[in-house]
C-alpha cells in the first residue's frame, strides 16, 4: 500500500516535472516571477519592475569573491549600443543585441545555441542608436521588437520563427526598441519614433499567435480600436477628446511615442506605459496640455481602455519625454508607483486611481518649473525657462535661446531603476545636465525629423554628470549618492544580500551596499555598460549577468557632453559572474 502511494507520487512528480517542461512560460509563472529566483522571465525582473531578488549568495559580506563563469561576444561587424536585459529560463539565457539580433545561450557552459538576425531594410530611422533593450518569453516562445517596426516570436529551443507581424512602418519613422510586456496572457507592446511625428501607441496581442486584440493610441483625438478572431476591427473609444489639449491638425503626428514599454501589476490588473513627447518639440505650435504626451497611461488590460493617466510635464518643450517606467510598490499599507521622470522630479502616485502623492527633484537643477503642486497635480513653471516663440522674432528665424535643466536625455533615461522593498528605497541612475535650446519653425514631412528645435547639451558640474542615488519615496531625501564621470546609461538591480548593482559608460559593473553606497566589488566589461544587469539561481549557485556595450543616445545627441565621452570603445557581449569556490 505505502509502496504504491510512493509510485505514486513519484509518477506524479515526473508527470509534473513533465508537463512543466513542455507547458512553457505560464502566467502564473510570469506573475510569480519576482519571487521565482530560478527564471528571470520579464524585463524588470517581475512584470512590476521592481528589479530586486530575493537570493542572498551573494551579499555584502561574499560580494567581493565574485568572478567571471563565462562571456559571449555578439560578434559581427556591428556593435554600438548594447541596452539588453537578458532573460533566464529553462537553462538557456535569451539576450537581444544591437541591430535587432537575439541568442539563445547554454547558461552552464556560454555556448551559443541560435542565433536570429533580423534582415533590416535600408532606411530604418532608430533616433537613438540601433538597441534593443530585451525580448518577452511565453509558453515555448521568445517574441521581441525589431529597428523595423516589426514583432518575431520564435522558438525558444531552436530559433525557428513562429510568428512576424508588422506593426507599423519604418518609412514613416515607428521602430521598436523596448522589450514586449506580458500582462494577464496578453502580448503588450509600445511603438518607438516621437522623434519623427508618429502617434504612440499600446497594442494588445495573442503571444501564441501574434493576432491584435485591441489597440489604444496615446495621443488625444485618435480612436482605440479592438480585433476579433478573424482580425476585423471594431472601435473601441476615441483616446480623451478631439481638439480638447491640442490645437488643429497637429494631434495627427503628435508623438507620444510608447517606446520604453509598460509594467504590469497583477495587483491592480493595470499595465502601465509611458508616453515620449509631443511632436514637434517647438511647444508655441501646439498650445494645450497636448494629452496623452509625456505622461503615464494606466491601462485596463482586458478592455484596452485608459483607467487614469498622469501628466508629467504638460505642454513639454523640452523633450521632457515622460517615457520613464513606472514601479509599484507598497508604501503605508497603499499600492503606490514610482516614476523618476526625464523632467527630474520624482513622482509618486497611487496605482490604483492615478491620484499624486509625492513630488520631488531627484537633480539638483531644474530650471523648467519650481516643484510640483501636490494638491492639484500640475507643475509650477517658471516661464523663463521656456525656448523663445520662432514668430514673435524675425519672420524664418529661430526664436530666443534659453538655458534649460535637466538637458533633453533628460535627469533619467531609458536605464531603469530598482527598488528595495527590504530598504524601501529607490535606486536611480541620475544625471546632471543642461542644454542650450531654442525653437524653429517646422512643417511635418513624413519620414523627416519633427523637432522644430536646436540644442548642445553641456555638463553642469567638473567632476561628474551621472550620480547614483538611493531615494526615500516618502520623504524625497537622497540618502546616499555616487557621482560618475560620464553619463550613467545601464539601468539598477538590488538584492535580498544588501546589494545595489549598477554599470558605468567607463566599463564597470559594480556592486554596493544598499544601505551606504559603499563600493564593495567592480569588474572592467571592456566596453561600457548601458544595460541592467540580472541575478537568478541555478541548484546551490546565484549568478549574475550584465551586457556590455557602449552606445545609446549619448554618444549621437551629446553634444559637449559626447566630446568628453568620446575616448570610450563600442562592444557587444553579455558576462555571467558567481562566487569564486575558494
Ligand atoms: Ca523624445
Amino acid at each position: 500500500m505505502k509502496r504504491n502511494l510512493i509510485a505514486a507520487l513519484l509518477g506524479m512528480m515526473a508527470y509534473s516535472a513533465f508537463s512543466a517542461h513542455a507547458a512553457g512560460v505560464t502566467d502564473a509563472m510570469i506573475a510569480n516571477d519576482a519571487q521565482a529566483p530560478d527564471n528571470v522571465l520579464s524585463w524588470g525582473m517581475g512584470t512590476q519592475g521592481q528589479r530586486f531578488s530575493p537570493l542572498t549568495q551573494i551579499n555584502t559580506r561574499t560580494v567581493g569573491k565574485l568572478v567571471p563563469a563565462w562571456s559571449f561576444s555578439f560578434g559581427g561587424e556591428k556593435q554600438r549600443g548594447q541596452e539588453s536585459q537578458p532573460l533566464i529560463y529553462n537553462g538557456k539565457m535569451f539576450v537581444t543585441g544591437s541591430y535587432s539580433r537575439i541568442y539563445a545561450i547554454d547558461l552552464k557552459t556560454g555556448a551559443k545555441l541560435w542565433k536570429y538576425e533580423h534582415r533590416l531594410p535600408d532606411g530604418i530611422m532608430p533616433c537613438c542608436d540601433v538597441v534593443n533593450r530585451g525580448a518577452a518569453l511565453y509558453d515555448n516562445l521568445v517574441i521581441f521588437g525589431t529597428l523595423d517596426a516589426q514583432l518575431v516570436a520564435l522558438e525558444q529551443d531552436t530559433g525557428k520563427i513562429v510568428w512576424k507581424e508588422k506593426v507599423d512602418d519604418y518609412a514613416a519613422g515607428y521602430s521598436m526598441s523596448a522589450a514586449p510586456l506580458i500582462a494577464n496572457g496578453l502580448l503588450l507592446t509600445g511603438v518607438s519614433g516621437g522623434e519623427f511625428g508618429v502617434v504612440g501607441r499600446v497594442e494588445a496581442r495573442n503571444p501564441k499567435t501574434g493576432q491584435l486584440v485591441w489597440s489604444r493610441p496615446m495621443i488625444e483625438g485618435h480612436m482605440g480600436y479592438k480585433y476579433d478572431q478573424d482580425g476585423k476591427a471594431t472601435e473601441n473609444g476615441v483616446t480623451g477628446t478631439l481638439n480638447k489639449s491640442w490645437p488643429g491638425d497637429l494631434w495627427k503626428t503628435g508623438g507620444g511615442a510608447t517606446w520604453l514599454g509598460g509594467t504590469y501589476d497583477p495587483a491592480t490588473k493595470l499595465a502601465y506605459f509611458g508616453t515620449g513627447n509631443p511632436a514637434p518639440w517647438n511647444s508655441h505650435l501646439r498650445p494645450g496640455d497636448n494629452l496623452y504626451s509625456a505622461s503615464t497611461v494606466a491601462l485596463d488590460v482586458d478592455t484596452g481602455k485608459i483607467k487614469w493617466s498622469y501628466q508629467t510635464t504638460p505642454h513639454d518643450g523640452w523633450d521632457y519625454d515622460g517615457v520613464n517606467e513606472f514601479v509599484t510598490f507598497d508604501m503605508d499599507g497603499k499600492r503606490m508607483g514610482g516614476k523618476a521622470d526625464r523632467n527630474g522630479f520624482f513622482y509618486v502616485i497611487d496605482a490604483k486611481n492615478g491620484k499624486l502623492e509625492n513630488a520631488f527633484p531627484f537633480v539638483k537643477k531644474i530650471t523648467w518649473a519650481s516643484s510640483i503642486d501636490l494638491k492639484t497635480g500640475r507643475p509650477n513653471y517658471i516661464d523663463s525657462g521656456r525656448p523663445g516663440d520662432p514668430t514673435k522674432g524675425e519672420e524664418g528665424k529661430k526664436g530666443a535661446t534659453v538655458f534649460a535643466a535637466p538637458a533633453f536625455l533628460g535627469a533619467k533615461n531609458q536605464m531603469p531603476m530598482a527598488y528595495s522593498p527590504q530598504t524601501k528605497l529607490f535606486y536611480v541612475p541620475a544625471n546632471e545636465w543642461g542644454m542650450d535650446i531654442w525653437n524653429e519653425p517646422v512643417s511635418y514631412k513624413k519620414g523627416g525629423a519633427f523637432l522644430g528645435a536646436g540644442f548642445t547639451i553641456h555638463p553642469l558640474n567638473e567632476d561628474y554628470i551621472g550620480a547614483m542615488r538611493a531615494i526615500d519615496p516618502k520623504t524625497g531625501k537622497i540618502v546616499w549618492e555616487i557621482k560618475n564621470s560620464a553619463p550613467l546609461w545601464g539601468g539598477v538591480m538590488t538584492t535580498a544580500g544588501g546589494l545595489v548593482f549598477y554599470g558605468t559608460p567607463e566599463g564597470f559593473l559594480k556592486a554596493v551596499d544598499a544601505k551606504t553606497g559603499k563600493e564593495l566589488w567592480k569588474f572592467q566589461t571592456g566596453s561600457g555598460v548601458v544595460a541592467p544587469p540580472v541575478t537568478w539561481k541555478d541548484g546551490d549557485t546565484q549568478y549574475v549577468a550584465v551586457t556590455s556595450g557602449w552606445g545609446g543616445a549619448v554618444p549621437l545627441w551629446g553634444g559637449e557632453v559626447a566630446k568628453k565621452v568620446n575616448f570610450l570603445e563600442q562592444g557587444g557581449s553579455v558576462w555571467v559572474f558567481k562566487l569564486a569556490s575558494k
